[in-house]
This record gives structure tokens, C-alpha cells and sequence, in this order.
């Protein structure tokens, strides 16, 4: 199945507008006890269903969660956009390239499609950071290079630090329930062509519980109107938006195929707007 696609960044890669994030597999903290094979399961699932996206990271369950990442993409590899993170502990020059080359041997890959700084440190110059990025580039060990969690400024800055390439994404929270970055940080993006990745779409189901309050009759009365689920109208509300993409977590496989279903048609702008007021 084919999901609909954005440019990423200034870069002439396309990448599906719903990605599937891996907070939690594998592990959070450290890697968990449990059996894997569900969530490679789902994983998969969501590989089949056109969201050929997955985003991970160094610090999830300590490294192992890539390692699921690499199980569930063994087959298929070159068909997949693979995001990962270093950690903002590891961001001078020679533990950047210390960390790539550890996601590298966990994911069991000779590259990832983007190398991304999971939070900023101001410890550490941006310029040294993106240095090391530039070089991994270079030796074709990255493809892309995002920030995470950065404001506008910080934005700006990495920007301003790249001098070979260009910055293609940051991942930020962005969802009905979490908007800070709405009315700064995304119109900064949109005007520089810089992909927001929206992480914690979902606000971790927060919303998609039987909530009566005005937000939640808003949900329900879009979602009947389209004949979708509260997930599917919370998520589309955002890849309708031009510079964002979503990466909802999904384990459990039913939630995996509602949320492919939340791709491939459109809310109206009205009920854009009305379901952003009823959240506000
Ligand atoms: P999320 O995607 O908003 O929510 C995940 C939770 O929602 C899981 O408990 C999942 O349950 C449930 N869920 C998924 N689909 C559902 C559906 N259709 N209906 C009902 N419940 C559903 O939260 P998140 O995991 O925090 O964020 C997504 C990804 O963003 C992460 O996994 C990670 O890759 C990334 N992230 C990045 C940062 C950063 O600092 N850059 C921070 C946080 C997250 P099941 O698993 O049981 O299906």
C-alpha cells in the first residue's frame, strides 16, 4: 500500500506523511523483559500499510529499540526511511560520530535516511555538532540531518551551522492537545521548508478517551461526519498541514491499521479550524 508523501525538507526524498514511532519498544528506559515479536509485528504491519517511516532513537531502551527497528526491517531495508537520534549528552564532535556509528551497528545498516539531535545542549556549540553531521553526511553514512526539541532560535542557529547541506527537519510535540509550537516554531518551518515531524500525535491516547468536554464533542462530531475515529480526525488535523508529518507509537495492531487509515483524504479547512478552537 502506497500512503501519501511530503518532501523532506529542501531534499528531493519523499517521505510518507505518518511515520511509526518506537518510544517504548523495545523498551523506554532500558530494554523490557517482554517478547519482542508483537511489536516487530506491529512494525511490520505498519510497513505494509504504507507507513514506511520509522522513528527511533540511541537513549529508547538504551540502544535496543533500534535493534527492533532492524529485526522488523531486515527484508526491506532500502524501502524504509529510517530516522534515529542522538542523544543531547553525545552531541561534540567525536561522540556524534561515536553514537552514529553505534545506531549503525544496532540497526544493522550501512546508513540512516536522518541523523537527528534529540534535544539541544547549550554546552556544547551547535557548529561542532553539525560538523560531525556534515562529515557523516559526507562519507554517506546519513542522508538528512533534523534537530528535535529545538526552538526557533535553536532553529535558526543549526541552520546558520550547515554549510554543505541544509537542515530538513525538527521533530517537536505537536498534537490537538499540545500547541505551543504552533503560532512560532511552525510558520518558522513552513517559510524555510524545514519538515515538523510531530511527535506524541496521539498525546498518548489522552484524548481519544471518552472526553465530553468541548474538544471531545467536536471529535466525535467530525469523526461521524467523515466516518472516522477520534485517532484518525486527531491525526489528519495535523498531516493536512503542509510542513508536518506525524509519528504516532503504535504496539497493538489494531491500532496500527486505524492509524494508516488516518492518511489519504482531507479535512475541510472549516473543521480545521473548528476542531482547533474546540482544543484551545
Ligand atoms: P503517541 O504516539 O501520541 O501515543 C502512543 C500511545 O497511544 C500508545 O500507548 C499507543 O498504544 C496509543 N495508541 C496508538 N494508536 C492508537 C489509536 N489509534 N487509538 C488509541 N490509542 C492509540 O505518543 P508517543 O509514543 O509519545 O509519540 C510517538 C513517537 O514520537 C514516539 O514513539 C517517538 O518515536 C517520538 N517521540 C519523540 C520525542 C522527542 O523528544 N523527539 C518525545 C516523545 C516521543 P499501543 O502502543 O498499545 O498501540
Amino acid at each position: 500500500m502506497q500512503l501519501d508523501f511530503k518532501k523532506l525538507g529542501k531534499s528531493d526524498v519523499d517521505i510518507p506523511v505518518l511515520g511509526l514511532g518506537t518510544w517504548g519498544i523495545g523498551g523506554f528506559m532500558s530494554k523490557h523483559s517482554g517478547s519482542e515479536a508483537e511489536e516487530v509485528r506491529a512494525l511490520k504491519l505498519g510497513l505494509e500499510l504504507g507507513m514506511r517511516f520509522i522513528d527511533t532513537a540511541e537513549m529508547y531502551a538504551r540502544g535496543h529499540s533500534e535493534e527492533v527497528v532492524a529485526e522488523a526491517v531486515q527484508q526491506d531495508r532500502e524501502n524504509v526511511f529510517i530516522a534515529t537520534k542522538v542523544s543531547a549528552e553525545n552531541l561534540s564532535f567525536d561522540d556524534v560520530i561515536r553514537s552514529c556509528e553505534s545506531s549503525l551497528r544496532r540497526l544493522r545498516t550501512s546508513y540512516v535516511d536522518l541523523y537527528q539531535v534529540h534535544w539541544p545542549n547549550t554546552r556544547i556549540p551547535i557548529q561542532e555538532t553539525m560538523k560531525a553531521m556534515e562529515k557523516l553526511m559526507a562519507e554517506g553514512k546519513i542522508r538528512n540531518i533534523g534537530v528535535s526539541n529545538f526552538s526557533k532560535k535553536q532553529t535558526r542557529e543549526t541552520q546558520e551551522a550547515l554549510s554543505k547541506t541544509s537542515l530538513a527537519s525538527n521533530q517537536v510535540e505537536y498534537s490537538l492537545v499540545e500547541r505551543s509550537n504552533e503560532n512560532d516554531l511552525l510558520p518558522y518551518c513552513t517559510s524555510e521548508h524545514v519538515t515538523v515531524i510531530a511527535y506524541t500525535p496521539l498525546g498518548r491516547g489522552r484524548f481519544l478517551e471518552d472526553r465530553r468536554d468541548r474538544g471531545g464533542r467536536a471529535l466525535d462530531e467530525v469523526a461521524s461526519k467523515y466516518r472516522k475515529t477520534r485517532a484518525q480526525i486527531a491525526l489528519n488535523w495535523l498531516i493536512v498541514k503542509e510542513s508536518v508529518v506525524a509519528i504516532p507509537k503504535a504496539s497493538n495492531l489494531e491500532h496500527v491499521r486505524e492509524n494508516a487509515g488516518a492518511a489519504g483524504w482531507k479535512l475541510s479547512m472549516e473543521d480545521q479550524e473548528r476542531l482547533g478552537e474546540a482544543f484551545s
